[in-house]
């Protein structure tokens, strides 16, 4: 079983195509501040206006919450979508309704309309089962390509998918799912999974879904500390998930129960706060009481590195240390520089994750950095993601 894909698609020449794209860009001052997302959805409406088709986009930003928001208004956004396409994009507003389908029909074959912020409607964050049915009216065929949205049962990504046949993934869906199966279901071994982040509450379904299929677990960022704590080394005052130490405990003698090789941080930097003082670097795992970790140290880094040096598939969720803030942003930049420079197929999912690379310019040389944040953590945490299961499976 697999989900259809734009490639399934026959006869597309005049008809029409609602594609739900992910156009949450940041805006400031009214202008699209960063247009990846933007340029990311191209080949997918390529492909569909080069077949004929008449493509209409719908997309969310920010969060209205089902009312008209002008600062939330798409329109900056069809002006940066026609210099990528490099052809005229009508701005439909609202996104349903008489007025929105009578210029749906009325667009020509071969060109593109950008809908309205499909959340100034009620209904799209409940799954309105009215609010679907306008947005079917608009449409002959559905292409699901937001992956960032894939798990949540919205109107416009789960509704709406199961009243248009036929309803299919994009370019972009079908990559995200391809790559994220492949560290699922890895061909290559050994995989090593590289685990940071400031919190574990959001990832512990990740972490059981990861233990029976990974052979080594490295676990950095703040996530380290709970788990520390759970070993019983002090910590000082880095953030530590009180509540979840035991779990943590847990996780660890399931880990290795099961063979999964555990690799915590056994020194760190630090400071006396996140965002001030002059940094040190412990002598071991343990924090003193008054300073609190921000990074990996420099012998976790270099173990980390060889051990990713040689792993077969990785997947890496969570950045190592407070990147954000100067002085904690070495682990993260070598953990990303031995991934990216060794022979391992790898995969970074995770908003803040992809963030960090983005932020550090260490972007390329990694197979898939995933454009989903929390849908990518529900994929690879094993979930069924509704946008994703709505659509049609050959
Ligand atoms: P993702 O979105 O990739 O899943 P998370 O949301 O779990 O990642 O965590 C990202 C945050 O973790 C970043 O803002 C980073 O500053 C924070 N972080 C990482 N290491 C530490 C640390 N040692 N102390 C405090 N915050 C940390
Ligand atoms: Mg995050």
């Amino acid at each position: 079983m697999r989900t259809k894909t734009i490639q399934d698609l026959v006869h597309l020449d005049g008809r029409r195509v609602l594609v739900r794209v992910d156009f949450n860009v940041p805006l400031r001052d009214g202008q699209v501040a960063d247009d990846h997302r933007v340029r990311a959805a191209v080949p997918t409406l390529i492909s569909l206006l080069s077949r004929g088709a008449r493509v209409l986009c719908a997309s969310h930003l920010g969060r209205p919450g089902g009312t008209e928001v002008p600062a939330l208004s798409l329109s900056p956004v069809a002006d940066v979508l026609s210099s990528h396409l490099k052809r005229r994009v009508t701005f439909i507003s609202p996104c349903v309704g008489p007025r929105a389908e009578s210029r749906a029909a009325a667009l020509p074959a071969g060109e593109v309309a950008l809908l309205e912020n499909v959340r100034f409607e009620p209904g799209e964050t409940e799954n309105d089962g009215v609010l679907a049915a306008r947005l079917a009216a608009l449409a002959d065929a559905y292409v699901n390509d937001a992956f960032g949205t894939a798990h949540r049962a919205h109107a416009s990504t789960e509704g709406v998918a199961r009243l248009v046949r036929p309803a299919v993934a994009g370019a972009l869906m079908e990559r995200e799912v391809r790559c994220l199966t492949r560290v699922l279901e890895p061909d290559h071994r050994p995989y090593v999974a590289v685990l940071g982040g400031a919190k574990i509450a959001g990832k512990i379904d990740l972490i059981e879904h990861l233990i029976p299929r990974v052979d080594h677990l490295l676990i950095g960022g703040a996530m380290a500390y709970t788990f520390l704590v759970a070993r019983g080394v002090p910590v000082g005052r880095s953030l530590v998930d009180r509540a979840r130490v035991r779990l943590a405990g847990q996780l660890l003698t399931r880990a290795e129960e099961e063979g999964v090789r555990i690799d915590l941080p056994v020194d760190h930097v630090t400071r006396s706060s996140l965002t001030a003082g002059s940094c040190g670097i412990t002598s071991g795992a343990e924090i003193a009481p008054d300073e609190l970790g921000g990074d990996i140290g420099p012998r976790t880094v270099e173990r980390f590195a060889g051990i990713l040096s040689g792993a077969g598939t990785i997947l890496w969720n969570g950045p190592l240390g407070a990147f954000e803030h100067e002085g904690f942003e070495s682990g993260t930049r070598a953990v990303a520089e031995a991934i990216r420079s060794g022979p391992g197929y790898s995969v970074v999912g995770g908003g803040d994750s992809a963030a960090a690379l983005r932020h550090l310019g260490v972007e390329e040389g990694f197979d898939h950095i995933s454009t989903g944040g929390g849908a990518s953590l529900a994929f690879l945490s094993g979930q069924t993601l509704p946008g994703l299961a709505a659509l049609e499976q050959v």
